[in-house]
């Protein structure tokens, strides 16, 4: 029986980070605001913003942080209705309990993105708009786009699972009016805990900046025109969710590893699909006319089949060492929205439940080698047989 690779260990932090690690803890210099200039954190910025051809960046402490100061930053009315998918992590609808808002779930297809009528159908009453793009699956942006625009709602764009993904040659992330990004370890670039944002809008992130933490003047640290700062000084409340130095240093080096990262990503994934789509027990939805992915896992329906069937399915993978994930069926999982009992009555959804209690979510890291999905794939193939004996049974 050939091996099966460790779907969990991490990717080594390029050995370039090393030297500039132990220089900041030789200086100690730890603060993204000591230094006079070039702090790791401003030079993060400064390049992320132009690898993904924003104007501003602002780097902060979480993907979930992010989300929290983009609402915060468009300056929303206590108690605003802020649509979001269903089908997100549970973080999502958090960070606008956080900021004082209301979120509005909004239908998922079996394909894993934003169901459009339903979408169109809540807009009217929305201030403003989180859309998802849960497990790097990207939804309708066009369509999406042109109805917010149309009804002026702002879009936020929680593209923590999305870095590298783009959408008509565009980097998800920047179509809407601010796009957040998570350097949490499960994502392409790993600092453990961090998260930054990109926006074109000077007022918005100078909003962002100050509520981030920057007090006093220390946002002339910031490559932001001063106009716009001066119009805020004073006028926000400072919540302090500011990137490390330490953190920064990770994650800089990494950056040049993108491009492989997101190139071995999509080959793992697009492989393992075309695989599992062999039989006719499992369906990979197509990614949508303009979408290139840069996945780091894999999800995939079981078709015609029980809830007794789908929960024999994850058990027997798991009896031979593979962990695959049903989103629905797992006990207190974070991405089933009926789990989000902090938000009081949570809607019924049947459709985005549906679609939960039988899609599978397993991770495929863009370090694995062909060969190394191909295990992957037998196995599951091999699961897939032993499922349709039970079916006919
Ligand atoms: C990981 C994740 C988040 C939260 O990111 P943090 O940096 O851990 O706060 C939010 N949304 C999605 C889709 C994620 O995958």
């Amino acid at each position: 029986m050939p091996v099966l690779p460790d779907l969990y260990a991490a990717e080594p932090i390029p050995d370039s980070a090393l030297s500039e690690v132990t220089r900041l803890l030789a200086s100690a210099d730890l603060f993204r605001y000591t230094a006079p200039d070039q702090a790791p954190v401003s030079l993060l910025e400064q390049e992320f913003a132009q690898m993904l051809g924003a104007k501003y960046a602002l780097a902060v402490s979480s993907c979930s942080a992010a989300l929290f100061l983009s609402l915060k930053a468009l300056a929303l009315p206590e108690r605003a209705r802020v649509l979001i998918p269903a089908f997100t992590f549970a973080a999502v609808p958090s960070s606008v309990v956080h900021a004082d808002c209301v979120p509005v779930l909004v239908e998922c297809g079996d394909n894993y993105r934003i169901d459009m009528s339903d979408f169109a159908a809540k807009l009217p009453d929305a201030d403003a708009v989180i859309i998802s793009h849960m497990r790097g699956h990207t939804s309708d942006m066009d369509a999406i786009i042109a109805l917010c625009a149309a009804s002026n709602v702002p879009v936020v764009e929680d593209a923590a699972h999305s870095l590298g993904t783009t959408w008509n040659g565009q980097n998800i992330g920047t179509l809407g009016a601010i796009g957040c990004f998570s350097f949490q370890s499960y994502k392409m670039i790993n600092a453990g805990e961090g998260g930054i944002m990109v926006t074109d809008d000077a007022d918005l992130a100078a909003r962002a900046i100050i509520m981030s933490g920057a007090y006093e003047h220390t946002w002339m640290k910031h490559a932001i025109p001063a106009d716009a700062m001066n119009r805020w000084q004073n006028q926000l409340p400072l919540y302090n969710l500011r990137l490390s130095n330490l953190a920064a240093a990770v994650i800089r080096p990494q950056l040049d590893e993108l491009p492989r990262r997101v190139a071995n990503g999509r080959r793992n994934h697009d492989h393992v699909a075309a695989r599992l789509n062999t039989s006719d027990l499992f369906h990979v939805p197509a990614p949508l006319n303009g979408e290139c992915r840069a996945p780091d896992s894999i999800q995939f329906n079981l078709i015609n089949v029980s809830d007794a069937q789908t929960q024999a399915f994850a058990q027997q993978a798991a009896d031979r060492g593979l962990k695959v994930q049903i989103f629905g069926q797992s006990r207190d999982n974070a991405r089933a929205f009926w789990n989000w009992q902090f938000l009081g009555d949570t809607p019924d959804l049947p459709q985005t439940r549906a679609m939960l209690m039988r899609a599978c979510d397993l991770r495929l890291p863009a370090r694995l080698s062909l060969d190394e999905c191909d295990i992957i794939a037998d196995l599951l193939l091999d699961l897939a047989k032993t499922l349709a004996t039970s079916k006919a049974a």
